[in-house]
């Protein structure tokens, strides 16, 4: 059969573009069977039906398109628009979603050379960004379900792949989330099994930043991933209680104001570990965040989300101040100053407000708990040490990759700069 033409269309196909609009699933079904509808005729501008669908939010019909074999990649539209675009300005995460298991390459561009996720965020749709920035195929991870080469045992056990897909396709980042996913999934909760996890997820950042299109984003994402599933072993194996402790954690406020500060340091330690140095990413993440004295805004995790998710927000507060879920409504009732997602995230995060709430309130209650000064348990005070050298590190590594690049500005990385002489040079 010839391939379909712009604008040649029977009056079968001109029906089911109504039918699409009208969102009537019942009859575009009945029509396919009738085997009078090419799948992917093309209408005057070269729009598929799957893209009509797609664009008009309709996901029910797209998944019977797409059951149908409707092509998700078609390239014909006369702007060089793909459905996967059409469903990102729709603003639909599920159709988004779909197009994505169903195949949709997230780097076409169109004629004005932006991709998908770019005309997404161009139109404000920042959930479908989200979406598209952390497509992770099912595909590609059972890969290492089974043995390759010369090993007769696959790296991932395939019970795993599921939980571990689970985790990958997170678009909240926050490390009190991510562990209360592993704490969910009975099979994660070992400590073979996070190993194990974890080791692949190094080896696909290590494929991210290698394969033709290097895709920094993912590589960033599967490393800070890596670093938190360790972080969970590390726990699992040396504290009584194991991945409450974790929690605990990285939830502790200072006592000066209640900063996780254990948090903080853990997630910048995370971008400090990620071994492609001279990747723009990193080097964009540590100029943001160099700056920035711990305990100030932008925090790591926001800059960090904002570069792997695409998400701009942060900015007030429905996010769940315990495992930073969108969507949190539940106030404390006694400060009113900060919100949940649930009564189990309040649970978990009073140890420490309580420290805080009462100075939060308005009137003068002082906190019934007098402060005390906590001693910094082992691990915390090796991190501490650690990031004592970070902004300095850091810094370090891009100047030495500018010197290696013959030098460009990037004096934001070390200290403001008040000459224009070039590179601050190391003091004495
Ligand atoms: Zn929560
Ligand atoms: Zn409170």
């Amino acid at each position: 059969m010839a391939a379909p033409q712009k604008g040649d269309l029977s009056a079968a196909e001109r029906k089911m573009l109504q039918v699409i609009a009208a969102g009537d699933v019942q009859e575009a079904a009945q029509l396919l069977a009738n085997n009078e509808v090419r799948i992917n005729c093309l209408d005057e501008n070269g729009m598929t039906p799957l893209m009509h669908a797609a664009y008009k939010g309709k996901a029910d019909m797209c998944r019977l398109l797409l059951q149908h074999g409707a092509d998700v990649n078609c390239n014909q539209h006369e702007y060089g628009y793909t459905a996967l675009m059409f469903a990102g300005l729709s603003g639909k995460t599920d159709i988004t979603s779909m197009m994505l298991d169903a195949g949709a390459e997230t780097d076409l561009v169109n004629s004005v050379g932006r991709t998908a996720a770019q005309m997404a965020a161009f139109v404000g749709q920042h959930d479908c960004v989200t979406v598209i920035n952390n497509f992770f195929s099912r595909a590609r991870l059972e890969y290492y379900t089974r043995p390759q080469g010369v090993d007769t045992e696959p790296m991932l056990p395939p019970r795993l792949a599921g939980p571990l897909h689970k985790i990958i396709m997170t678009t909240n980042l926050n490390p009190v989330k991510i562990v209360l996913l592993v704490k969910e999934e009975p099979a994660l909760v070992d400590p073979s099994a996070l190993q194990k996890c974890s080791r692949v997820m190094e080896l696909l950042c290590e494929q991210c930043v290698q394969q033709q299109d290097m895709n920094e984003v993912l590589a960033m994402k599967m490393h800070y991933l890596s670093c938190v599933l360790n972080k969970c072993l590390s726990f699992l194996q040396n504290r009584e209680d194991k991945l409450d402790s974790l929690v605990r954690s990285l939830l502790r406020g200072r006592d000066s104001d209640g900063f996780p500060q254990y948090q903080e340091k853990f997630i910048r330690d995370c971008i400090r570990k990620f071994p492609y140095c001279e990747t723009n990413l990193l080097q964009e993440l540590v100029r943001s965040i160099a700056p920035v004295e711990i305990g100030n805004d932008p925090t790591a995790f926001a800059v960090l989300s904002q570069a792997l998710t695409g998400q701009m927000a942060f900015v007030e507060g429905d996010y769940c101040v315990t495992c930073g879920e969108k969507g949190a409504d539940k106030r404390c009732s006694l400060c009113k100053a900060v919100v949940y997602c649930s009564l189990a995230c309040q649970k978990l995060h009073w140890f420490t407000h309580k420290k805080m709430c009462g100075s939060m309130q308005d009137h003068e209650a002082k906190a019934q708990d007098t402060p005390r000064l906590k001693e910094l348990k082992e691990d915390e005070s090796d991190l501490v040490f650690e990031t004592a050298n970070f902004l300095q590190e850091l810094c370090m590594r891009a100047e030495e990759k500018v010197a290696a690049a013959g030098g460009c500005p990037l004096e934001l990385l070390s200290r403001p700069s008040t000459s224009s002489e070039g590179h601050p040079r190391p003091q004495d």
